[in-house]
C-alpha cells in the first residue's frame, strides 16, 4: 500500500468519508487494486438499526464475482422471487436472466459487517469516531480536516456519506426533486401484545394507512414503522419512546404494550437526485447522491452497485491506466440509473396508496403482471438485472452485464474474483498479448454465450462484442491509457 507522508501531511490515494454499505464496497474494490484507502466513519460503533431488509439479484451477483456470496448466504436468507413490485404478490416471472433468482433477506446491520470486515481483510485503513468537518482541494488532491482537528490529505475523496451528505452540500451540489411530505417513525422493541393478535391488528390497520406495519423480527423483537403526525423539523433527531408509542395508539388504537426500544429512527419520502457526482477531485455514491423512500428495498443496493461501476475506474486512474474520460463516465453510466430507481419508486408510492384512485390502477397493474413479459419487466427493473450502460454500440449485448455461466471448468463469476477485465474468447484465436497486466482471457466459455467473445469490464458489464483482433484491440485501447500493440 502506498501510504505515505507529504508536507507533514498522511497522504492517500483515496479518502472515503462514511462507512456504511456504499463506502466500505468501494474501499474493498479499491484494495483489489493495492491503492492506499483510508475509511473515516463518524460513528464510534456499528448502528444496530435495521434499515435494509434484504439484497436483489444484482447485488447478489457481485458480491458472487467477488467471492463473499458465501459469508452472506451463512447470515441470511434466500427467499423465492426476485423482488415485488409495490408488494404485488405474483409468481418467479419465467426465464429471468440470472442465476440467482431469489431476494436475499439480511439485515443492514449484518451486510455493514460482512462488508466492512471485507474491507479490512483487504487492507483498507478504517477510522471509527472521525467526523469530516471541513475539506478543500487542489489540482494535485484533497486535504480533509476532523473534528478533532486532524489533518489528512488523499488525491481522490468520495462522499459515502449518507442522504444528508455534508460533502455534498459542501461542494454546493444541486439535489433536485421532491420534498418530503410524510414522514414515518421506524423502529425495534419488544411487545406484550401475543402475536397472532398483533398481526390481526396490523394487517386490519395496513387497510388504510399507508406505510404502517408491525411484525416480529428473525432474533426475536417487533420492528414496526407509524406515520409520524407531521414532517419534522428535526428530522435527523431520533423519535422520543414515548412519541413513537403515542403514534402506535393514534393510527393503530393500541401500542401493542411496547417496551425495551432497540433502535428508533425517522425517514420520508423525499425523492431527490444529485445533479453532478463529481467536483474535481471528489465523488458522490450512494445515500449522499440519491435518496427515496424504501419501497422495493433499493437504497442500500443501489449504494453498492455505484460503488462497484466507481471503484475499478477510480483504482484506474490511480494505478495510471485510465483513458482521458473514464472518470467521467461513472456519471453517465450511474446517473440514469438512479433516475430510474427514483421513477419506479415514486410510481410504487403511487400504487400502495389505500386511496380509490390508486387502488384502482393497482387492480388493474397486478392483471398487467399476470403476462410473463409484463411481470419480468419489473422485476428486471427492481433487481437491476436489465440495466444496459450506453457505451455507444449498437450490438445488443454490449452495455449489459453477463449472467454467471457454468463452464466444464468453473463458472464465470468465479473468474472474476481479482476485479480484472476477462476475454471470454470462443474462437480460441483471439490475443490478449500487449494487455496481459490487466486483462484475463478464457476460451472455455461454456454454451450459453451466444458471441464469439467478448470483453468483460470488472464490473461484469460487457465492453465488447466480436471476433476479429484489432477490434478488440481497439475496444481496450478506448477504455485504456494503453497504446495499441505496435504502437508507441
Ligand atoms: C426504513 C428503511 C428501510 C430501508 N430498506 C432498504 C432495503 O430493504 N433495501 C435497500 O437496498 N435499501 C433500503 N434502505 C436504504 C438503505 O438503508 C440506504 O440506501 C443505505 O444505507 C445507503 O448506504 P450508504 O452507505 O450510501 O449511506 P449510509 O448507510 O447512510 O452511511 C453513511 C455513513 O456516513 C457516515 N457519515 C455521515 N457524515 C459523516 C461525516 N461528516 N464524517 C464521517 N462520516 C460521516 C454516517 O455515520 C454513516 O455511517 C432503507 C432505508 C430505510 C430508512
Amino acid at each position: 500500500m502506498s501510504r505515505r507522508e507529504r508536507k507533514g501531511l498522511l497522504m492517500y490515494d483515496l479518502i472515503i468519508i462514511g462507512g456504511g454499505p456504499t463506502g466500505m464496497m468501494l474501499a474493498s474494490e479499491l484494495r483489489l487494486h493495492d491503492v492506499s484507502v483510508l475509511v473515516l466513519e463518524r460513528d464510534a460503533e456499528p448502528t444496530r438499526l435495521v434499515r435494509s431488509l434484504g439484497l436483489h439479484a444484482r447485488s447478489i451477483e457481485i458480491l458472487d464475482m467477488r467471492g463473499l456470496l458465501g459469508r452472506f448466504l451463512e447470515h441470511g436468507t434466500a427467499y423465492p422471487g426476485v423482488g415485488r413490485f409495490a408488494g404485488i404478490d405474483k409468481s418467479q416471472p419465467e426465464h429471468l436472466d440470472t442465476a440467482h433468482g431469489y431476494i436475499l433477506g439480511i439485515p443492514q446491520p449484518v451486510t455493514d459487517r460482512l462488508l466492512t470486515e471485507r474491507a479490512a481483510e483487504l487492507g483498507a485503513e478504517i477510522r471509527r469516531g472521525a467526523e469530516v468537518a471541513a475539506f478543500s482541494q487542489d489540482e494535485d488532491g484533497v486535504t480533509v480536516e476532523l473534528a478533532d482537528g486532524t489533518s489528512l490529505r488523499s488525491r481522490w475523496m468520495v462522499g459515502c456519506d449518507g442522504g444528508r451528505s455534508f460533502v455534498r452540500r459542501t461542494l454546493g451540489i444541486g439535489f433536485p426533486g421532491d420534498p418530503a411530505t410524510t414522514e414515518w417513525l421506524l423502529g425495534e422493541m419488544d411487545v406484550t401484545t401475543p402475536a397472532d393478535e398483533v398481526a390481526a391488528i396490523s394487517d386490519e390497520v395496513r387497510k388504510t394507512q399507508r406505510g404502517f406495519g408491525i411484525g416480529p423480527t428473525p432474533d426475536g423483537h417487533f420492528r414496526a414503522v407509524v406515520p409520524a403526525a407531521a414532517v419534522s423539523d428535526y428530522r435527523s433527531a431520533a423519535p422520543d419512546f414515548e412519541e413513537f408509542r403515542a403514534r402506535l395508539r393514534a393510527v393503530a388504537g393500541t401500542d401493542f404494550g411496547t417496551h425495551s426500544p432497540i433502535s428508533l429512527t425517522r425517514f420520508t419520502d423525499a425523492t431527490r437526485l444529485a445533479d453532478q457526482y463529481r467536483v474535481g477531485r471528489v465523488f458522490l455514491a450512494g445515500d449522499a447522491a440519491h435518496v427515496h423512500p424504501p419501497l422495493g428495498g433499493q437504497g442500500l443496493n443501489l449504494g453498492m452497485q455505484d460503488a462497484f461501476n466507481l471503484g475499478w475506474k477510480l483504482a484506474a486512474d490511480i494505478r495510471g491506466w485510465a483513458a482521458p474520460d473514464l472518470l467521467d463516465t461513472y456519471f453517465t453510466e450511474r446517473h440514469p440509473v438512479a433516475a430510474d430507481v427514483l421513477t419506479i419508486t415514486r410510481a410504487q408510492s403511487v400504487l400502495i396508496d389505500p386511496a380509490p384512485g390508486p387502488q384502482a390502477v393497482r387492480r388493474l397493474f397486478a392483471e398487467l403482471m399476470d403476462f410473463d413479459d409484463v411481470n419480468r419487466f419489473l422485476a428486471e427493473r427492481i433487481a437491476s438485472i436489465g440495466i444496459r450502460y450506453d457505451l455507444g454500440s449498437d450490438h445488443s449485448l454490449v452495455g449489459r452485464r453477463l449472467r454467471d455461466l457454468p463452464s466444464t471448468t468453473g463458472r464465470l463469476y468465479e473468474r472474476m474474483r481479482a476485479g480484472r477485465w476477462l476475454l471470454l474468447d470462443q474462437t480460441g484465436r483471439l490475443s490478449i498479448d500487449g494487455w496481459s497486466e490487466r486483462v484475463d482471457r478464457i476460451t472455455d466459455v461454456g454454451e450459453e454465450l451466444d458471441a464469439p467473445a467478448v470483453l468483460l469490464r470488472p464490473d461484469g458489464h460487457i465492453a465488447w462484442v466480436g471476433e476479429e483482433q484489432n477490434a478488440l484491440d481497439a475496444a481496450l485501447h478506448r477504455w485504456t491509457a494503453d497504446s495499441l500493440p505496435g504502437v508507441e
